[in-house]
């Protein structure tokens, strides 16, 4: 006959004193434990919608989508889908903001049952910033304010972030034009896309 190991009969002895480890849910609500990685969630007023955990995601449940036409100002949406998360909390950790200061939030949430599959995700949205040239998409208003105060100073070497920060702070002036006529060099003040950008450096084209 084989003994129990000292290890299995404490932990014996423990459950007929503590009771069964399992929780009596459904019956009772289950209270995870402080430490469980539950649903990850966005914070709309932190997340920059820089795509980064997007990219970084490993079961694709992030997804984002880009709403220019008829939309006023455009808009970037983040997806979260639920329903694929994995709550692996690598978006957490790839976060470009600080730790403590994420985009998204891992939090303790685990039912999420749902009638319909279709009904598995959730949403925010960003504002985005178009090319003032040629309307492509540069990003949003938020990444590129964010950019700017890191760089502080540094960011006077790009008009795009300069400018972004000072509209931000309503201190730029919307319709910058000049009375000269300047082969275009006007257009450098701009918030441009990068094409733009080396067009507006190299003007005028060949
Ligand atoms: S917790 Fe993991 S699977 Fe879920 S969204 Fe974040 S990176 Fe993707
Ligand atoms: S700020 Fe963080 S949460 Fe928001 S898109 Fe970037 S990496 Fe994702």
């Amino acid at each position: 006959m084989k003994y129990p190991k000292l290890r299995e009969l404490v932990e014996a002895i423990k459950a007929v004193v503590k009771g069964p480890y399992t929780s009596k849910f459904p019956k009772n609500p289950h209270v995870p434990h402080p430490n469980f990685r539950g649903q990850v969630v966005y914070d709309e007023d932190k997340c920059l919608g820089c795509l980064a955990c997007v990219e970084a995601c490993p079961s694709n449940a992030l997804a984002f989508e880009d709403i220019v036409e008829g939309e006023n100002p455009p808009k970037r949406v983040m997806i979260h889908y639920t329903d694929t998360c994995i709550f692996c909390g690598v978006c957490v950790d790839t976060c470009i903001r600080e730790t403590g200061d994420t985009g998204i939030v891992q939090t303790n949430e685990w039912e999420l049952s749902y009638f319909d599959r279709a009904d598995a995700f959730e949403t925010i949205e960003k504002e985005l910033q178009l090319c003032e040239f040629c309307g492509a998409v540069i990003g949003t208003k938020d990444h590129l304010v964010w950019i700017a105060e890191k760089l502080g100073e540094l960011s006077y070497s790009n008009p795009t972030l300069y400018l972004s920060r000072l509209k931000e702070l309503g201190l730029a002036d919307e319709n910058i034009s000049t009375v000269y006529k300047d082969d275009g060099r006007s257009d450098r003040v701009k918030i441009l896309c990068a094409e733009c950008r080396r067009r507006t450096a190299t003007y005028p084209e060949e």
